[in-house]
């Protein structure tokens, strides 16, 4: 489904939550899965796997995102993928 896309940690690419809106993926309003560019842009604010509100720090050169059950997502992380 998501096969062109490279594998993303899970707490932004589970897929399971939208991790902009904490809507569940499939759901009228939680149907866009972020990519690693649009991470890029924004950072996430939902875990995408279990739908937590996620701890966000904004840095001038990016983010860095953690949910209590299933860790820590930081921007750079998502570059090394490109
Ligand atoms: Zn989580």
């Amino acid at each position: 489904m998501i096969s062109d896309i490279p594998a993303l940690p899970a707490p932004v690419g589970a897929g399971v939550y939208n991790v902009y809106t904490g809507a569940e993926i499939g759901s009228a309003s939680g149907s866009t899965i972020p990519t690693a560019a649009q991470l890029g842009l924004e950072p996430p604010r939902f875990c995408a796997e279990c739908g937590r509100r996620m701890i966000v720090q904004v840095r001038p050169d990016g983010w860095h995102a953690k949910c209590s059950r299933h860790g820590e997502v930081d921007s750079h992380d998502l570059e090394m993928q490109r």
